[in-house]
C-alpha cells in the first residue's frame, strides 16, 4: 500500500491509497479515510493516473458526500452545541425544583431539568428530556421566526400571508399546497437568515407559479435575488441541520 497524490487540472489534490493487486482493472473505492484505488501489478503510474483524471469528477463528488454525511450524532448533554440561526448556543443544563421554559441567555440555553438533587445524573439519565425541551424549544422559535420572515416577503410579493404550518418531513425544507397554505420544516430554525429567506421565497414564489419552470424561478430571483447561493449553502449544511 503507498500513498499517492492525483493531482487535476485546476491544481485540486486528492491523496489516495494505492493497492496494487493480481487484477487486469482498475477499481476505486471511497472508505472513511478517502480514495482507495486497488490497481494491476504492473499498471504505469502515469497509466494509473489517466483513468483516475477520467474518474475525477465522480471521486470528487463521492469524497463530498462522504465528507457530508460524517456528521457526529447529536449528544444532548451540558455543554453540548445546538444551531440556531446560524449561530452556536451552548446547551446549558440547570437542576430546578419545578418545570421551566428554556431560556436562551445569551449564547447559551438553559434547560431546566426537574430532578431531586444529584448533580451528577444530570448529565447522563436525562438525555431523553433535555433532547425534548430542545426540540419544543426549536419548534417554537421557528413557529415566530418563519411568520414574521413570511409576513414580510408575502409583503413583497403583493399577497396575502398565508397561513404557516411546521413540518418534519426528512427530505423536504419546505412546500406550499394548491390551496396556498406553506409548510416549512423547523429544522431549518439552525439555518443562518439567509437561507431560512430563500426557502420561505421559494414557497411565496409558488403560490404565483406551482411548478419549477423558468417563470418561477424569475419570480424567486425577483423576490430574493441571492437565491443561487442560499440553494448551495442549504444543500451543504442539510447534513448538519439533520443532525436533530
Ligand atoms: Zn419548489
Amino acid at each position: 500500500m503507498a500513498l499517492e497524490t492525483l493531482i487535476l487540472p485546476d491544481g485540486t489534490q486528492i491523496p489516495y491509497q494505492l493497492e496494487r493487486r493480481a487484477r487486469r482493472t482498475i477499481g476505486l473505492k471511497i472508505t472513511e479515510s478517502g480514495l482507495v484505488v486497488h490497481a494491476p501489478r504492473r499498471i504505469f503510474l502515469f497509466e494509473l493516473n489517466r483513468v483516475l483524471q477520467e474518474k475525477a469528477q465522480w471521486i470528487i463528488t463521492k469524497l463530498e458526500a462522504r465528507m457530508q454525511s460524517a456528521q457526529p450524532p447529536m449528544v444532548w448533554t451540558h455543554g453540548a452545541d445546538l444551531h440556531y440561526l446560524g449561530n452556536l448556543l451552548t446547551l446549558e443544563i440547570i437542576a430546578a425544583s419545578s418545570a421551566k421554559k428554556p431560556q436562551l441567555v445569551q449564547e447559551k440555553l438553559h434547560i431546566h431539568i426537574k430532578t431531586a438533587g444529584l448533580e451528577a445524573n444530570i448529565h447522563a439519565e436525562f438525555e431523553a428530556v433535555i433532547e425534548r425541551k430542545a426540540i419544543q424549544w426549536l419548534k417554537q422559535q421557528a413557529q415566530l421566526d418563519f411568520s414574521r420572515r413570511i409576513q414580510v416577503f408575502a409583503a413583497k410579493l403583493g399577497v396575502r400571508t398565508p397561513p404557516l404550518s411546521l413540518s418534519n418531513a426528512r427530505a423536504r425544507w419546505g412546500s406550499c399546497s394548491s390551496r396556498g397554505d406553506i409548510r416549512l420544516n423547523w429544522r431549518l430554525i439552525q439555518a443562518p437568515p439567509h437561507i431560512i429567506n430563500y426557502v420561505i421565497c421559494h414557497e411565496l414564489a409558488h403560490l404565483k407559479h406551482m411548478n419549477h419552470s423558468g417563470h418561477f424561478w424569475a419570480q424567486v430571483e425577483t423576490l430574493y435575488p441571492d437565491y443561487k447561493r442560499a440553494e448551495k449553502d442549504l444543500k451543504a449544511l442539510s447534513p448538519l441541520l439533520h443532525r436533530v
